[in-house]
C-alpha cells in the first residue's frame, strides 16, 4: 500500500474548499461596482438576475453564505412560536447554531425519510400538519425541504417527488422553502433543469461556492416581495454589503460551470467502488458526496489524514466530497492509499 506522498494531501473534506482559478480572480478583478447598500451594484444585479431566470423565480438576492440565506428565508416566513417541518438531520435543523429557533423563532418538527434517504413522503407533510386545534395550538407555517440532502449522502430528490412534497404543503397551508446549497448538482444528475427541481418552491436558497467553486457567495430567491423583504432582514443581519460585484463576478463565473458537477458525481463513483472492492460497505453515491459507515468516525478521520486523505467525521461514518479541485489521479490515489475497513 502505497501511501499518498507528504505534503500533497487530497481534501474531500467539503467541496467548500475549492480555490478560485485565474479566470474567476480575473473576473473578480475586473467587475463593474457600485455600492449595493445604497443604490445597488450592476454585478451583484447581474447575478441576481441570472439565478432568478436559472430558477424561474421573480427576483433573487445575494446573501454571504447558505447559513443566512436560509436563516433570512425562516425570518421572513415565521413569526415567533411558529412551527416549520423539516426532513431529518436537514442541515437548517442541524448545522446552522440553532438559528431557526434562536433568531427566526421557529419551533422544528423533524419529518422522517419515508421515500428514501433525506426524503419525506407527502403524507408525513399532511399528517404532521395540526388542521386547526384549540386556540393554544402552533401555528403551522413552513416546509423547508433539502435538496440534494447533505448528511444523507447527498441524496436527491427527483422532481416527481419534489412535486407532491410542495402540492401536500400547500394543501396543507405551509409555505415551502427549498435548501438547495446543492440543487445544481440534483439538476445534473437527474438530467433536467434547476427550475424544474425548484418548482412551487416559495423560495429556494442556492450556493455558488460549494461545487460550483465560488470563494463566497449563495443566492435566495423567490418572488418580488419576498425579495424586497429579505433584503431587509439581509441589512438587519449584517449583511448588506458594498461593492459586491468583486464577489457577485466569481458566481457569474461559477455559474457557467454547473455542468462540471457530473466530473464530481462520476469521480465519487468511482471512490466508492474502489472502496467497496477494498471491503468498505459503501452504496452507490448519487451526486458528489460518498459516506462510509465507521463506529469510530474521528479515529477513522485522523487514520486517512496520516496517509494525506482529508475526510470529516459524521455521526454516522465518515464523509468524503468530490469537488472540482479533486482529479481522477486523486480519486485513484485516494483508493490505492486507503486502510482496509477496522
Ligand atoms: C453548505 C450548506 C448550506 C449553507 O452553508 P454555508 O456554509 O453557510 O454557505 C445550507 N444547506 C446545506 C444543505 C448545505 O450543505
Amino acid at each position: 500500500m502505497t501511501p499518498v506522498p507528504a505534503g500533497t494531501p487530497v481534501d474531500l473534506r467539503s467541496d467548500t474548499v475549492t480555490r478560485p482559478d485565474a479566470r474567476m480572480r480575473d473576473a473578480m478583478a475586473r467587475a463593474e461596482v457600485a455600492d449595493d447598500v445604497l443604490d445597488g451594484d450592476p454585478t451583484m444585479r447581474t447575478l441576481e438576475e441570472s439565478v432568478a431566470h436559472r430558477l424561474g423565480t421573480e427576483d433573487a438576492l445575494w446573501v454571504p453564505s447558505g447559513s443566512m440565506g436560509n436563516l433570512i428565508a425562516l425570518c421572513v416566513h415565521l413569526e415567533r412560536g411558529d412551527r416549520f417541518f423539516a426532513p431529518d438531520r436537514a442541515h437548517v435543523l442541524d448545522q446552522e447554531v440553532g438559528t431557526a429557533a434562536w433568531l427566526a423563532g421557529g419551533l422544528p418538527r423533524v419529518l422522517p425519510w419515508s421515500e428514501g434517504p433525506g426524503t419525506p413522503s407527502p403524507s408525513d407533510v399532511t399528517r404532521a400538519v395540526a388542521h386547526g386545534g384549540p386556540y393554544f395550538a402552533l401555528r403551522d407555517r413552513l416546509l423547508c425541504l433539502e435538496n440534494t440532502h447533505n448528511a444523507a449522502g447527498g441524496t436527491v430528490t427527483t422532481v416527481e417527488q419534489h412535486r407532491r412534497l410542495v402540492g401536500a404543503a400547500h394543501a396543507a397551508g405551509l409555505l415551502v422553502h427549498l435548501d438547495g446549497a446543492r440543487l445544481w448538482n440534483a439538476a445534473v444528475a437527474l438530467g433536467v433543469s434547476p427550475a424544474d427541481l425548484a418548482a412551487g418552491a416559495d423560495t429556494v436558497l442556492v450556493c455558488l461556492s460549494k461545487g460550483l467553486g465560488a470563494p463566497v457567495g449563495s443566492v435566495l430567491a423567490g418572488g418580488t416581495a419576498f425579495v424586497r423583504e429579505a433584503r431587509r432582514v439581509r441589512k438587519m443581519l449584517g449583511g448588506g454589503i458594498r461593492q459586491g460585484g468583486v464577489l457577485a463576478a466569481a458566481g457569474l463565473v461559477a455559474l457557467e460551470r454547473a455542468d462540471r458537477l457530473a466530473e464530481d458525481h462520476h469521480h465519487a463513483r468511482l471512490l466508492a467502488a474502489g472502496l467497496a472492492e477494498r471491503g468498505w460497505k459503501t452504496g452507490i453515491p448519487q451526486t458528489n458526496i460518498v459516506v462510509l459507515p465507521a463506529d469510530d468516525a474521528p479515529h477513522t478521520v485522523s487514520l486517512l489524514a496520516r496517509r494525506g486523505i482529508l475526510t470529516l467525521p459524521t455521526d454516522v461514518g465518515v464523509r468524503m466530497i468530490t469537488h472540482g479541485d479533486v482529479s481522477r489521479r486523486d480519486v485513484l490515489r485516494v483508493i490505492e492509499s486507503f486502510p482496509p475497513p477496522v
